[in-house]
């Protein structure tokens, strides 16, 4: 069945013929091709007819995802041999080994698959889409996965009921797509994690902050650690693996305190080094004492999911950063973080830059981090570098 095409107006492919894999709304000549649904596979070309690629349609303001440029069509095993490229470079990266059966296989655009999130906990990997075209692709995605050679996924977990655009109605149910049930704990580094992927945020663990977690633990030693915004408490297993004096985990969620516990005691059943608290973090900040903690972590949620609320997401890593500084014991540390992709790293520091002048004290850079190499950077696709921190030395 050949594939419907779309014209771009004149000029607007330019950033299509530097790669970026993205065509805006606005790029189309009218009419559309009549019949053209929401998710469909369609070739697109400039408006003098030089094909560009092949892509997955979507109404709003992405209007193409491109999947392969300068063909027209996708290959029956497109996807197997996309997770093949994928695979490999986790396993170069040393990922896939029996320490460390948790890491994201597919992070999209940066996998050359726009739309499409996979991340591995042991024998089940779970599968969010993020466009209807993925949505509509994900048995053959499903299959691939278990085709994989050497991957040793058994079961497929599809979670897309809160990723894909809701006016697509798509009604996704999250659902095993092969399998079933098998098991919820994984291994990062040697460490185990529960991972509730039925219940929890995103995939159901934030496997980006493994290297920031694994730079945590070196600094831990001897240190009275305080986790804010834990979530799941990976920071905090690390700390406490890293052999802080003490560790406090803190959200305000008491789903997420029960997730902390639930690991703590998972890696360190008898330990007494650990305590947390489900309450506001501003809250306890506040209420904290002066010099009660040597290493602080502040990973908040995104504070903002797009442009617009742009300002009142700086001010509130300020006023939260802020209360970090005024309050740690001398000779601390401060890792800090925002994964708000649309605050750019500049940005961030120039907030955390705020808060260290207001709070008046000698502060350091000591790490500049980002996400990790199984969240790759397409290169041609900058909007998929989002996760930035600092690790500051407060005298
Ligand atoms: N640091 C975690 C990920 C943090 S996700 C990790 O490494 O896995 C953000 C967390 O912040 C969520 O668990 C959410 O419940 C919590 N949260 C959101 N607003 C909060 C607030 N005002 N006070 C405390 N926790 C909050």
């Amino acid at each position: 069945m050949s594939l419907k095409d779309i014209r771009l107006k004149r000029g607007k492919e330019e950033s299509l013929d530097r790669f970026h894999p993205w065509v805006f709304s606005g790029a189309l000549a009218e009419p559309l091709p009549s019949g053209l649904e929401e998710g469909e596979t369609v070739t697109v070309h400039t408006h003098d007819g030089r094909l560009v690629g092949t892509g997955h349609f979507q109404i709003g303001s992405i209007a193409v995802r491109i999947l392969e440029f300068g063909a027209g069509e996708i290959a029956p095993d497109f996807y197997l041999e996309r997770l093949k490229d994928a695979l490999a470079l986790r396993k170069a990266l040393g990922l896939a080994r029996e320490d460390n059966n948790a890491y994201r296989l597919v992070h999209g655009e940066g996998d050359f698959l726009p739309g499409l999130v996979i991340d591995i906990y042991g024998p089940t990997a779970v599968v969010q889409a993020h466009s209807p075209g993925m949505h509509f692709a994900r048995h053959d995605v499903a299959r691939a996965i278990t085709e994989l050679p050497d991957l040793g996924v058994r079961n497929v977990y599809y979670k897309s009921e809160t990723t894909l655009p809701y006016k697509a109605h798509l009604d996704p149910q999250n659902t095993y797509l092969v399998g079933d049930f098998e098991t919820s704990v994984a291994t990062e580094n040697s460490l185990q994690f529960n991972i509730d992927w039925l219940r929890g945020q995103k995939t159901g663990f934030f496997l980006d902050q493994r290297d920031n977690r694994e730079l945590l633990r070196r600094y831990s030693h001897g240190r009275r650690v305080l986790n804010m915004f834990c979530y799941t408490g990976g920071f905090s297993v690390y700390a406490l693996k890293g052999e802080a004096a003490s560790v406090h985990s803190v959200d305000s969620s008491e789903k997420a305190i029960t997730l902390t516990d639930a690991n703590v005691k998972l890696n360190f059943p008898d330990t007494d080094r650990h305590r947390s608290y489900a309450e506001d973090a501003f809250k306890f900040l506040d209420n904290m004492e002066k010099g009660a903690y040597d290493l602080i972590i502040l990973d908040p949620p995104a504070f903002a999911k797009h442009r617009s609320a742009l300002r009142n997401a700086l001010r509130g890593y300020q006023k939260l950063n802020v209360k970090a500084f005024e309050k740690i014991a001398p000779g601390g540390i401060v890792f800090t973080f925002s994964c708000s992709q649309a605050v750019s790293r500049e940005q961030f520091r120039l907030a955390v830059f705020s808060a260290a002048a207001q709070s008046r004290r000698r502060i350091r850079i000591l790490h500049q981090l980002t996400q990790p190499a199984d969240h790759p950077v397409n290169i041609y696709h900058p909007e998929g570098e989002y996760l930035k921190g600092l690790v500051l030395y407060v005298e």
